[in-house]
């Protein structure tokens, strides 16, 4: 596990080369306009702070992010690289992401800081001067205080420098899958106890501003799979992904519960796992009543429309009281508290049940003696800033850490077979953007609230489904292919016009997550070596480009690493036709569903648990998230890992009464 000793700071070579680098991506320019908009121009990088800010953050981030940087930095160094005059840097700096994957992976991290700080960072007044420039208006509502929305969730706390408790179960991560399985197990007069890594946060914490949420994501906010060809996004806050989620409720489709049925899952294409479903269902509150479409949505809906696809309004798990004016920040946390996430249904009944419940407490192994789980030990980090060594003993360990952790958790331990780590599934997004004459505000409204289901069978028995997204500028501005420190800057102007959708696809390779030499999980995957995934990635770039034009869009771009572009008057066609060439390394993908890497299976070489969810090589172990699942349900997985888990709870309360338990 990562030792947070304090990071080496840059040296002087590498900052002297990052300050070019900083200097080339966002250089100080002249602007004949005296107001906002000029300063955009004028002020650069190092006018803005940006470059030492960027510099204190690279000693913080990932090893293999870190090596990247610091090796580009290094030939930069090498070359002179400073001493070149900004046309000769700029043309340095794209030749350098033809360096695959280093030299891309690179100058793309380093495009993701600085932009995003450009329009993400905010100053002592929560504000940003750059959003006057490009017409943003800002966080439109300000949060409850404490005491007009206190925490309800008792909290157990431990201190000293070592504690140990005991229970009949411990659930590692309290997301989707975890709050589901403590609550029912709970109720069943188990004594459980829940360990979270991430803090509680409620709604008086939920600023709606990409810098507060970021506390909220695994790793503190976008990730990179090993080479950078993957952006990852998860949740790490008491209640998981369910808190900064985009609400989008969808029931598993009936093909993969019969598939996963025969992959040795008993019963899931029937009606246990209907009920499992319903249950679910009802303690989210799931309503299309609360629906409504933004301007975002709308024009998708027209594209969709113009190009003869249907589209369907979606169910969410929003309270009926839903106010759009509050959407734009939904994952960010929903600060008008109308998302019921598991902090509001499932930890709740686990809470009320009598489960202790513990945050900043990391899990760094499952305990095994004579092949069945003891229990789990790890580090819990105090408020007061101090740590203790816990040790929850349990005859029952649930391990619900997420698609990323979860395997991690199982490898650093030593179990969980060979499977363990493989199969990862991402579902892997498409990012289009179209540009538009009218203002879309696509940071407002609900952000996911129309999808259309008519491609998810485009190759073979994969396909992708399309939804709209939330437009938030610093994602946009930092995501956005780099072509020059003018361009990308004046790019920032047309943001209020801007459509954003993206296709989600259903994974047809898998990628896996190994270990770090720090014992952290790494994720590999890629686009290359899946000819099925690489056309559905083609095609779903050429499908949302067709229907922003549909939509009437004067513009389309994609978060291709090189520009993809196309303007009013240009051959629309001859576009198209590039967009189904790009090579597979010039994609990015995007990633919010991380499922499958300890998937549950009849067969130990392939699944890590059994159809029921026990571990195939360790008894008392159960797997109880997004890992679990058998393969991609294809569709956004929230409700499936829940229903699953309500499955699993059942499977484990049979098999304890089997089984007394030791404690
Ligand atoms: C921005 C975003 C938007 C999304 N929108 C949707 C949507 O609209 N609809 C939908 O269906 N899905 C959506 N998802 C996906 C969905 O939220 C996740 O698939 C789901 O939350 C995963 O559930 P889980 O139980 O596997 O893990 P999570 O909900 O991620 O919870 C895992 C928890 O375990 C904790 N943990 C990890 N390791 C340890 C450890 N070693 N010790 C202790 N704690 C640990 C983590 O901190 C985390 O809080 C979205 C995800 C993101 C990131």
């Amino acid at each position: 596990m990562t030792d947070i000793t304090a990071p080496a700071a840059l040296d002087a070579r590498r900052a002297d080369a990052l300050d070019a680098v900083c200097d080339t991506l966002m250089p100080a320019l002249e602007s004949r306009d005296p107001g906002p908009a000029g300063d955009l121009l004028r002020l650069g990088a190092r006018e803005r702070g940006l470059t030492a800010a960027v510099a204190a953050q690279i000693p913080t981030l990932r090893p293999h992010v870190r090596a990247v940087l610091e090796r580009l930095l290094d030939e930069l160094a090498a070359e002179g690289f400073g001493a070149l005059a900004l046309e000769q840097r700029t043309a340095r700096l794209l030749a350098a992401g033809d360096d695959v994957p280093h030299g891309r992976f690179a100058v793309k991290q380093l495009k993701t800081m600085l932009y995003g700080m450009l329009v993400g960072a905010v100053d002592a007044d929560g504000r940003n001067p750059v959003w006057e420039a490009i017409g943003f208006p800002g966080p439109t509502a300000t949060p409850p205080s404490p005491q007009e929305a206190p925490k309800t969730l008792p909290i157990t706390r431990v201190e000293g420098a070592e504690a140990t408790l005991a229970a009949d179960v411990v659930v590692v991560g309290s997301g989707a899958g975890g709050s589901v399985i403590a609550a029912r197990l709970a109720q069943a007069g188990r004594s459980v106890v829940v360990l979270e890594a991430g803090q509680y946060y409620n709604e008086s914490d939920f600023a709606p501003l990409d810098a507060s949420g970021a506390r909220m994501y695994l790793g503190g906010g976008l990730g990179w799979s090993e080479h950078g060809e993957l952006g990852l996004l998860a949740g790490s806050a008491l209640g998981g992904g369910t808190v900064i989620n985009s609400l989008v409720s969808l029931r598993t489709p009936q093909a993969i519960r019969e598939a996963w049925a025969e992959l040795g899952l008993e019963g899931l294409d029937g009606e246990e796992f209907e009920r499992c479903t319903d249950l679910v269902w009802d303690r989210l509150g799931v309503n299309t009543e609360a629906t409504r479409f933004n301007a975002n949505t709308e024009r998708m809906v027209a594209g969709l429309s113009a190009l003869g696809y249907a589209h369907e309004r979606l169910p969410r798990n929003a309270s009926l009281d839903d106010d759009p004016a509050f959407c734009g920040a939904c994952n960010n946390g929903c600060l008008r508290g109308c998302k019921r996430s598991t902090l509001k249904t499932y930890l709740e009944d686990a809470a009320a049940a009598g489960a202790r419940i513990l945050v900043g407490a990391q899990v760094e192994r499952v305990l095994v003696q004579d092949g069945r789980a003891v229990g789990v030990a790890g580090v819990v980090a105090n408020a007061d800033g101090s740590t203790t060594r816990l040790r929850v003993e349990a005859p029952t360990v649930v391990v619900a850490g997420g698609g990323i952790e979860s395997p991690a958790l199982l490898l650093r331990s030593g179990i969980g077979g060979p499977a363990a780590g493989k199969h990862l599934r991402v579902h892997p997004a498409w990012l289009v953007t179209g540009v538009y004459d009218e203002p879309v505000e696509a940071w407002s409204g609900q952000i996911q609230s129309a999808a259309s289901f008519d491609l998810t069978h485009c190759e073979s028995d994969v396909g992708f489904l399309v939804e709209s997204l939330t437009l938030s500028p610093g994602t946009w501005a930092s995501q956005a292919p780099f072509t020059d420190g003018r361009a990308q800057r004046e790019e920032l102007f047309k943001l209020p016009f801007m459509a954003s959708w993206h296709g989600v696809s259903h994974d047809h390779g898998s990628g896996q997550i190994v270990l770090d030499e720090h014992g952290d999980p790494l994720v590999r995957w890629s686009l290359d070596g899946d000819a099925v995934d690489h056309a559905v990635a083609a095609r779903a770039h050429v499908e949302l480009a067709r229907l922003h034009r549909a939509a009437g869009a004067r513009e389309v771009f994609t978060f291709h690493y090189k520009p993809y572009r196309w303007r009013e008057g240009e051959d629309f066609d001859a576009y198209l036709e590039q967009l189904r060439a790009a090579p597979v390394e010039d994609y990015t993908a995007y990633s919010a569903h991380q499922m499958g890497s300890c998937r549950l299976g009849a067969d130990p070489q392939e699944a890590v648990a059994d159809g029921d969810g026990q571990l195939h090589d360790v008894g008392g172990v159960w797997i109880g998230d997004a890992a679990a699942l058998p393969s991609a349900p294809g569709v956004n997985p929230m409700i499936t890992i829940m229903a699953l888990a309500e499955r699993t709870a059942t499977r484990i309360l049979a098999a304890d009464r089997q089984t007394p338990a030791a404690s």
